[in-house]
């Protein structure tokens, strides 16, 4: 049996080539706008790390890589996601 081979993308923050399913995925959908995880359209992928984070926040990566405007809510989201990793650690 082959190994599974990981489908590599890189984050829009640092721009390193990570596995997918280490990264957040943020969504441009068709129909509903910017989604996280889900939805079907450009994708654009980011560590869930504090400093890619703020990278992708303060040089708006997002809305770079999704050619779109992102919800404050969007990032507001993925913040509230790091602090539950790090008050679950
Ligand atoms: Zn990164």
């Amino acid at each position: 049996m082959n190994e599974p081979r990981p489908v590599l993308r890189r984050c829009v923050a640092c721009r390193e080539l990570l596995d997918r399913q280490q990264l957040w995925r943020v969504i441009r959908d068709h129909r509903e706008g910017v989604l996280l995880d889900r939805g079907m359209g450009r994708s654009a992928y980011l560590c869930p790390t504090e400093a890619c984070l703020d990278e992708a926040r303060r040089r708006k990566r997002l809305n770079k890589a999704l050619r779109c405007q992102v919800p404050d809510s969007v990032i507001a989201t993925l913040q509230e996601r790091l602090s539950f990793q790090r008050d679950s650690r």
